[in-house]
């Protein structure tokens, strides 16, 4: 008869974190061979000295912007939680922003402004731009970026309000399309307090003052 052994925990091996965050080598050579096709088909001549290492310049550049997929927020954010005893809002503004959008693959970039309201637990403020990257770190709308970012902090900090506001050029209207080089996007995300209390997002809006600075300023 088999026996039971109760001290035999599945054995997880761990993952060392930095290979996680990457791509494998087998995709980064795939990149490589994908980008030399675009080149030859845009018309270029890839052996010249300039576009010699484009493919794997490329890919690796690729490989740091899309990182946000092989991270999560509640591993950026670590332990880096405290316990507070404050109910203010905390707010951590222009966080510069990088980030592409899905459909041209072009970047959009601006600046989101993260706001809370601590309900027994207060987070690291280095934290909020590493959630934000995150995100941004990803093939994204401006709209779904800054859901994510407010719903993941609400899910980790369980505050009483979450604000995120973001302001943002968009790569793909300015250099095509309507190519209209100073209009920008703001798209705002408000949890808890922040939706349901006008009072709490008035405050909100004043502590923030003028937006519209976006990279610009
Ligand atoms: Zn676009």
């Amino acid at each position: 008869m088999a026996k039971t052994v109760k001290s035999a925990k599945p054995v997880k091996s761990k993952p060392s974190s930095a290979p996680l965050h990457q791509l494998t080598p087998d995709s980064l050579e795939r990149i490589k061979k994908s980008i030399h096709s675009i080149l030859t088909e845009v018309g270029e001549d890839t052996t010249r000295e300039g576009l010699i290492d484009t493919p794997k310049r490329y890919a690796k550049a690729l490989d740091y912007l899309t990182s946000g997929y092989r991270k999560t927020a509640k591993e950026v954010v670590g332990d880096a939680l405290f316990t507070e005893g404050s109910s203010q809002i905390v707010i951590v503004r222009d966080i510069e922003l990088f980030s592409m959008c899905e459909h041209h693959m072009l970047p959009f970039y601006g600046k989101a402004h993260v706001a809370y309201i601590p309900n027994g637990k207060i987070i690291g403020l280095s934290k909020i731009p590493r959630i934000v990257d995150v995100f941004a770190r990803r093939l994204q709308v401006q709209e779904r970026l800054t859901n994510q970012i407010s719903e993941a902090l609400n899910e980790i900090l369980k505050p009483s309000g979450v604000a995120v506001i973001i302001e943002a050029f968009h790569l793909c209207m300015m250099m095509r399309g309507v190519e209209k080089q100073s209009s920008y996007t703001i798209t705002s995300s408000m949890l808890g307090d922040f939706y349901n209390d006008p009072l709490t997002r008035k405050e909100l809006m004043s502590l923030l003052g003028g937006l519209g600075g976006t990279g610009r300023r």
